[in-house]
């Protein structure tokens, strides 16, 4: 799988090969899958199997895409990034661990429940997307196809959370971290125009003076800071794990969100993105000479939306934050976060036995995600949507994941294979 390099970002230069030969290389890899499940192509890039269950309660869907992001020869990996090299016990090569492994464990535990003869209780789809990191379509049309059927998941599950080490500074606890929510995104344009002519004698504010004003007026950030639901029931679930100091700072927290909001929007970086709406500047343009008064400039703003507000009302404050009518604020690309799903039902519980299985030393804990996945797609008609991904990974190897030297290693594979088949061994219904 790794071998196929499915770089969704090079899709016009490298076409669809790859992306059709990681079809059928599955239903060479999976026979058993291909033999049972029934598929259906949606789209160019989407694939859907579905396997009947015993009874007809609300399916289960497992999603994962088979896309990657970009490796570069030049970034000197430690191993060739589309070779699929086993060293040291690990997988290495781009989209190990996004999301080909993830992928990869749901066909095994399926095959493998196959293999012994077993039907689920309900119908499980698997959905997997070849343009999750190019913001395609694909995820999307399965979605669709689902809800235009009548079709309401009792659960999706897709990439997002994994089982980590040590998922806040002061708690060293193997958490499986599930997404129970997903912050929206937004991006923004700044935009201003003014007379060209001769920099000697420039007005007061030209349009690149405008915009660099505009976009210094939207720090400190403008929003405001507010724990989300999933962000105090991540606390909670840690509580019984920590002792001494980091159980009392843990108990503060947990029953003050208000003060959880301060202090983690005063912290910065992940804490801080975890509590409010967060504003990033990433483009800038405008101007043609050095000596010559740009008739336009324009800056984009990427911001990403918290639980609570919206693409409109943020857009809203991004226009009052810049106080000027002469710079337009006009919305690029936008899309609401999702909302959260319950952590006190039976479909948690159902990951939560499943983590149990397959990492016994870890507890499951929901947290709020900050990037999107394919998911938010199912999220807007089904109020069960979880986004992790059953592999262990520490924190060095999430920095590989769009970085350099990708890898999963060995027994996280077999435990992913079990979590699965822990899940769909363990789903309710069937009568
Ligand atoms: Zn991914």
């Amino acid at each position: 799988m790794v071998q196929l390099p499915t770089v969704s970002a090079e899709l016009a230069a490298r076409g669809l090969a790859d992306f059709d030969r990681f079809r059928t290389l599955i239903a060479e890899l999976y026979p058993l899958v291909a033999e049972h499940l029934e598929f259906e192509r949606v789209g160019d890039l989407g694939l859907l199997y579905r396997w009947r269950g015993r009874g007809d309660d609300d399916p289960v869907v497992l999603m994962a895409h088979f896309d990657v992001v970009p490796a570069a020869e030049a970034d000197r990996w430690r191993m060739p990034p589309f070779e699929g090299r086993i060293h040291d016990g690990a997988v290495w090569g781009r989209g190990t661990l996004d999301d080909k492994g993830p992928l990869l464990v749901v066909l095994e535990a399926v095959e493998n429940l196959l293999d012994e003869g077993y039907v689920p209780a309900r119908d499980v789809y698997l959905s997997f997307g070849g343009d999750e990191e190019s913001f395609g379509g694909a995820a999307r049309g399965i979605a669709d196809l689902l809800h235009g059927r009548g079709i309401t998941p009792w659960l999706v599950l897709d990439e997002g959370g994994a089982v980590v080490d040590a998922p806040l500074p002061f708690v060293r606890v193997p958490s499986a971290m599930v997404g129970v929510g997903e912050k929206g995104v937004l991006t923004v344009r700044l935009r201003a125009v003014s007379e060209g002519g001769h920099a000697s004698a420039p007005p007061r504010l030209t349009a690149a003076g405008r915009v660099g004003r505009a976009v210094a007026r939207l720090f400190p950030n403008p929003f405001r800071a507010r724990t989300p639901l999933s962000t105090r029931a991540m606390l909670a679930a840690f509580l019984p794990h920590t002792s001494g100091p980091a159980r009392i700072l843990l108990r503060v927290l947990a029953g003050w969100p208000w003060l959880t909001a301060r202090l983690f929007s005063r912290m910065g970086g992940e804490p801080a993105a975890l509590v409010r709406t967060t504003v990033a500047p990433t483009m800038l343009q405008g101007g043609s000479a050095q000596n010559v008064l740009p008739a336009e400039a324009s800056a984009i703003v990427n911001l990403r939306i918290a639980v609570g507000e919206t693409v409109e009302t943020a857009v809203r404050r991004v226009r009052r934050a810049v106080r000027d009518p002469l710079v337009t604020v006009e919305v690029v690309e936008g899309s609401d976060p999702s909302p959260e799903s319950p952590v006190d039902d039976a479909r948690f519980a159902a990951i939560r036995d499943a983590v149990a299985v397959a990492y016994p030393d870890a507890i499951t804990a929901p947290y709020l995600m900050m990037a999107a996945t394919d998911s938010r797609w199912f999220a807007r008609y089904c109020t069960g949507v979880y986004r992790f991904a059953p592999l262990a990974m520490t924190a060095a190897q999430r920095a590989t994941i769009h970085g350099i030297d990708e890898h999963v290693t060995l027994d996280s594979l077999e435990r992913g294979e079990r979590f699965h088949r822990a899940l769909l061994t363990g789903l309710p219904g069937g009568q």
